[in-house]
């Protein structure tokens, strides 16, 4: 009975914190524009363009106009045509294979000064511009203008949302141009890349049935091993490091700790994930429950606490640990600071938030342009 009353009294603390933190939430009565959301690609396009990967010289390009499958096969880099028709930047340079064995695992980023996060966008892709727009992550053309700086997409594109396909593409895009002026993306896998990839088509949105009946595939199938993004998504690791900042979608429980598994093992695995087929042990608890994908360890205090979360970050000789999916009514911090929580429910289309970093000091960024210094609770 008093373990019972100490759990109930721990969640009061929470709804508590949740509720001071809606106070501190500026509405819409905040001055700034919305921006008028700039149209990303060709206006007719209803879903699409995916790409297949035929051979070294052909591509199958199919999308979505109207209530019409189209198909187009391109041959010897011959873009041109497909440029104006679906409003993609795509050369010869666009696509880009990396070779899986030369993919650095460690993920370790340091002396990085400027960097903004955003999470669980789920198909909010006016959202998610907006917010790019605000911070000049972008421009107004949606071209990289963020420098040498790092932007960070903590996982959860798929799902919910009706416009996947464009959030994809643009983050791809963006991450091409930024490399080019020293700076980078960043995309972490979410649980719900790992679900669409292993086949859990729960939530996806009913426009992406349609896209499939039409082009005769499976959901899976348009993110295929062969096609552009499918290959992307692949190359993608679930934890990285930025600085004394671990970045997980979830979060790394002590079960993770305890099993002694290394960021190399833990990105190596999904690298190599063949989804939807046999999996090993190490797998398949890192797709599960408390897995760096999935886990909400976090914020159930009854059984989680500082100490727990200071063996974890001490494992990986961090200070702070940012994570997903488990959303927030904004961009909080947690356990001294040491836990900042990002999903700010981008994913209802409605508000949502950035973690702003500069020169060692974090702040959450509204939709409306004002930097609130990050507060600290302690549960
Ligand atoms: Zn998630």
């Amino acid at each position: 009975m008093r373990y019972k009353s100490k759990i109930a009294f721990q969640y009061l603390i929470l709804i508590f914190i949740i509720l001071v933190s809606f106070s501190f939430t500026p509405k819409n009565s905040e001055q700034n524009p919305i921006f008028k959301i700039p149209q990303f690609l060709n206006k007719k396009i209803s879903d699409g363009p995916f790409f297949f990967i035929q051979d070294d010289n052909t591509v199958v390009v199919k999308w979505i106009k109207g209530k019409k499958a189209v198909e187009k096969e391109i041959k010897n880099n011959n873009y041109k045509k497909i440029q104006r028709k679906t409003g993609l930047p795509v050369d010869s340079d666009f696509f880009y294979f990396e070779e899986k064995k030369n993919i650095d695992l460690k993920q370790e980023y340091k002396n990085v000064d400027k960097f903004i996060t955003l999470s669980d966008i789920h198909g909010q892709f006016d959202l998610f511009v907006t917010l790019l727009l605000q911070y000049e992550v972008v421009d107004q053309d949606l071209n990289w203008n963020y420098g040498a700086n790092h932007l960070i997409i903590n996982g959860d594109v798929f799902d919910r949302g009706d416009q996947v396909t464009e959030i994809f593409w643009l983050i791809y895009i963006l991450e091409k141009q930024a490399e080019k002026q020293g700076g980078k993306v960043h995309f972490l896998l979410g649980n719900h890349e790992v679900m669409v990839l292993n086949k859990d088509f729960r939530y996806v949105n009913d426009k992406y049935y349609n896209t499939t009946q039409l082009l005769n595939v499976s959901y899976d199938q348009l993110y295929s091993e062969n096609t552009v993004i499918g290959n992307w998504l692949r190359s993608k690791p679930v934890i990285f490091s930025i600085n004394d900042i671990l970045f997980t979608h979830a979060g790394i429980s002590p079960e993770f700790v305890e099993r002694k598994i290394t960021v190399e093992q833990a990105n190596g695995k999904f690298l190599n994930n063949q989804y939807n087929a046999s999996k090993d042990s190490l797998l398949l608890f890192l797709e599960k429950t408390n897995g760096i994908v999935w886990y909400r360890g976090y914020f159930k205090t009854e059984s989680f606490n500082e100490q727990k979360l200071d063996k974890i970050l001490s494992y990986f000789n961090k200070k702070h640990i940012v994570v997903g999916h488990t959303t927030m009514p904004n961009v909080m911090s947690l356990y001294s600071g040491k836990l900042i929580c990002v999903d700010s429910g981008i994913k209802n289309g409605e508000y949502g938030e950035v973690l702003v970093y500069e020169n060692g000091e974090f702040f959450r960024g509204t939709p409306y342009g004002s930097k609130i210094k990050l507060l600290t609770y302690d549960l």
